[in-house]
Formats: C-alpha cells, sequence, structure tokens
C-alpha cells in the first residue's frame, strides 16, 4: 500500500507566534520525505513529530523571503553535528546557496556533507526531479520576488498481479516484473496468455500542489489543473483586498477561486496574516467559493491518497 501526505509544520506569515509557526510541510510518498519551505524553527517541529532529519534528502524553498527560509541554516547545522554524510538536495528559484555560504564564511566552520543546489525556473513550470515513483515540477507564481510552487505527481503505478491466475497459467517468477508494466506472457507452447488475464488495472496515482506566496494569478491553473490536493495561500480575508494586492498575496475567496478554476479535489490554505487571531473567518471565506476547503492548521496531515 503505498502512502502520499503532507504534515503542516507551520502556516504562519511574516511572523512567527507562540502558536503558529512560519511556512513548512513535510510530504511522505511511499516513506521518502520531501521537505517544502523552512521557516524558522522548522526543525524543532519535524523533532515534535518525531521526524528523523536525516531521512530528508531534498528540501524546495519557494523564494527567499525570511518566512520560507530561515530555518535552514539551522537545519543544515544540526544536520552535520549529527554526523550526516549524505549528499543533500537543496531547490529554490533564487541564491540560497550564497545564503548559506555566508553563514558557513563567517563561522569559519565546514559541513560533512556536501549540498547540491538547484536553481529552478520560476518562469516556466519544469520537471525538477523524478525517481520512479513521483516526479516533480515547478509552479510559476507571481510575487515580489522569484517565487516558485511546486508540483508533486505520482507517476503510474505498476499493475496488480491476479496471483491466482499466475498460478493457473504456470507464469515464471522471473516473468512477473513484465506483467507489472502490461506484457502479455508466452507460455512454452507458445500460446499468448493476455495481460489483462493475469493482472488487475494498478491503483490510481495522486498529486499535490503546494502554491506558496502568490497574488492571484490565473495560469497556475493550467499547471495543476485536475490536482488531488492544492494547498494554496490565504494571507487575507476579502477586506484587506487591497493590502494582498500591494504585497502580492491572495485573500481566502482567490484561494478558493484557484480551486475551483484549476478542478482541485481538495483545498487547503496557509500562510495567515497575524492580524486573524481567528482563522475560521478565512475558512469561511474560502468555502464561499470552494466548498471543500480545510485550514492548513499547525500539526495535521492530509492524506493526499485518501483525500475526501
Ligand atoms: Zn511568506
Ligand atoms: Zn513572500
Amino acid at each position: 500500500m503505498s502512502k502520499f501526505s503532507v504534515l503542516i509544520l507551520g502556516n504562519a506569515s511574516a511572523s512567527p507566534t507562540l502558536t503558529r509557526g512560519n511556512t513548512a510541510q513535510l510530504i511522505n510518498i511511499d516513506e521518502q520525505y520531501y521537505l517544502m519551505d523552512c521557516g524558522e524553527g522548522t526543525q524543532i517541529k519535524l523533532r515534535e513529530h518525531k521526524i528523523k532529519l536525516q531521512r530528508i534528502n531534498h528540501i524546495f524553498i519557494s523564494h527567499l523571503h525570511g518566512d520560507h527560509y530561515l530555518g535552514l541554516i539551522g537545519l543544515l547545522q544540526t544536520m552535520n553535528l549529527m554526523g550526516r554524510e549524505k549528499e543533500l538536495n537543496i531547490y529554490c528559484p533564487g541564491n540560497v546557496r550564497e545564503v548559506v555560504d555566508i553563514n558557513l564564511k563567517v563561522s569559519e566552520s565546514q559541513l560533512r556533507y556536501s549540498i547540491n543546489y538547484n536553481t529552478v525556473n520560476h518562469k516556466e513550470s519544469e520537471i525538477v526531479f523524478e525517481d520512479d515513483k513521483v516526479e516533480v515540477l515547478t509552479i510559476p507564481l507571481k510575487h515580489r520576488i522569484a517565487c516558485s510552487g511546486y508540483l508533486f505527481r505520482e507517476k503510474k503505478k505498476p499493475k496488480r498481479i491476479n496471483p491466482k491466475a499466475i498460478k493457473s497459467y504456470n507464469v515464471p517468477k522471473y516473468f512477473i516484473n513484465k506483467l507489472k508494466v502490461g506484457e502479455d506472457y508466452i507460455n512454452e507452447e507458445g500460446e499468448i496468455i493476455k495481460n489483462s488475464r493475469l493482472t488487475m488495472d494498478s491503483l490510481p496515482s495522486f498529486s499535490y500542489a503546494f502554491c506558496s506566496d502568490t497574488k492571484f494569478y490565473e495560469p497556475i491553473s493550467n499547471v495543476i489543473n485536475g490536482v488531488d490536493l492544492l494547498y494554496h495561500e490565504a494571507t487575507f480575508i476579502d477586506e484587506h483586498s487591497d493590502r494582498a494586492k500591494k504585497t502580492f498575496h491572495s485573500t481566502a475567496k482567490q484561494a478558493g477561486e484557484m480551486a475551483k478554476i484549476s478542478n482541485a479535489k481538495h483545498l487547503i490554505i496557509g500562510h495567515f496574516s497575524n492580524r486573524y487571531p481567528e482563522l475560521n473567518v478565512l475558512l469561511k471565506e474560502a468555502r464561499s467559493v470552494f466548498k471543500n476547503t480545510d485550514l492548513a492548521a499547525q500539526g495535521k496531515t492530509f492524506n493526499v491518497d485518501n483525500n475526501q
């Protein structure tokens, strides 16, 4: 059984508060961890959830505003102190390498492990990572500085073997992997056994889109169309839409609008301004446009593969 989940580690814009940390999420796809943004204090939040830091090999940073990356130096340092040797991959549309290097320089220190920096394309959607299970694409966003969202898309899964059928047709073990990718089986008598008689359809593949800081930007919908779970920032309520416009942020209603025009199945909103101690007002506004919306509440896990 595969797994695809998103753990919310922080959801505050600008400054963290006592109850809300800055943006960070942990994406788990089949026990592979991907860290999404790294606001201040992210390593503490990871520990709170008993996440082993060394299991993180890929860190995606949406942009270089402090509320999205100020936890990075601390995390990198702790990984070093804990003896990390494995290479770490960081993806960012800005020059995050300069930020890390200056910190190492002024402290006259070095990391024991190497970092592979990937400067991602924030103007056009492109694949920045893939393995046999998943591909990650950039989502061009419109913010004050270079800013990219990320779309995690599971690849087509292998077909499921019908154990009864392979037994009755005497399919040898070595052929099982070929059945999983759709090949027909030819037995010793030269008879063709159709793949469909030996397998069942593959399980569905799921997708998650993380849309960090951005004003309402329609082209996003082309990249994420039909996404299973959409995270979209919702910094302000409608009443403060002027402020949203000026600061290149979105309102909760606009987040709902994006979910609607991109045919998302489920929306979660976050990056809340500290001016709202009560978040239900944001939730209500988003739901008025897109019903299946939830708050990206800190500490909550959303299952992308069992997404209601
Ligand atoms: Zn921000
Ligand atoms: Zn920002």
